[in-house]
């Protein structure tokens, strides 16, 4: 098709030349960066079945590597991953479309067991203090069929959900930001949780949730807000199942 033919084939097709307009703005990983996503992806999945799914929410950036380094059924992290990781975790999120604040501003955070309590049968912690209280009072005032699907998550945790979302939206990390906060922007970092109803599996982080009477409870509460509603300031999706503890 010559430049003429198109350009007037975009005018009368309003809807095709608003989604190029919009997926054009998106911002992809290089080729390159890429292929460090899918090696980075694999390592951080061995790193979880090596110490463990409740471990892997916590461990902190400088222990990941000292297992890679020392462990072969993980391996170290090569330089192109750690480049990949410092760009993720550093570059201004703002230009992906994520407008929340820096909720951890050191790639190597630790988060100290004392601080911290594991909940039952979840393989998830929470922070000692108002997380954990808040949800203690969840559960008395919804019942046992509210449970918790995610607590404390330090930035290996955070950045292997990220990549793992970059790596489902073929390298897309305008798309990912809006499904979740990229590593250095995370509420789970510091204090916030999500909840689901028993045996809902992975509706719990869709929409649906807001349609169950575990989240219509919820919303009556005072104790707790709801952190990302819909058109929220953050550029995050929709999240019924995310506590907001304030
Ligand atoms: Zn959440």
């Amino acid at each position: 098709m010559n430049r003429r033919i198109f350009l007037s084939t975009l005018a009368l097709t309003p809807l095709i030349a608003s989604n190029f307009v919009k997926e054009s703005s998106d911002i992809y990983l290089s080729y390159q960066e890429y292929i460090a996503l899918e090696n980075l992806n694999k390592r951080l999945k061995r790193l979880s079945r090596f110490i463990g799914y409740a471990n892997f929410n916590i461990v902190s950036f400088n222990d990941a590597l000292f297992y890679g380094r020392n462990y072969s059924a993980i391996g170290s992290f090569t330089k192109e991953e750690l480049s990949l990781v410092d760009k993720l975790f550093s570059e201004n999120s703002k230009q992906y479309g994520f407008y929340g604040a820096t909720t951890c501003s050191s790639l190597n955070n630790k988060i100290s067991k004392k601080d911290v309590v594991k909940i039952p049968y979840t393989g998830h912690y929470l922070f000692k203090g108002k997380p954990l209280e808040d949800y203690e009072k969840l559960k008395k005032d919804i019942g046992d069929t509210l449970v918790l699907t995610s607590g404390v998550r330090n930035i290996v945790k955070q950045l292997s959900l990220y990549c793992n979302k970059i790596y489902n939206n073929g390298g897309n990390i305008t798309q990912a930001s809006v499904e979740i906060a990229p590593p250095a922007h995370s509420y789970h970092t510091i204090s916030d949780f999500d909840v689901g109803r028993r045996g809902w599996g992975y509706k719990n982080f869709t929409a649906d949730f807001a349609s169950t009477q575990e989240f219509k409870k919820m919303r009556q509460l005072d104790y707790i807000s709801m952190r990302y509603n819909k058109n929220n300031s953050y550029g995050v999706r929709f999240e019924p199942w995310h506590v907001e503890v304030i």
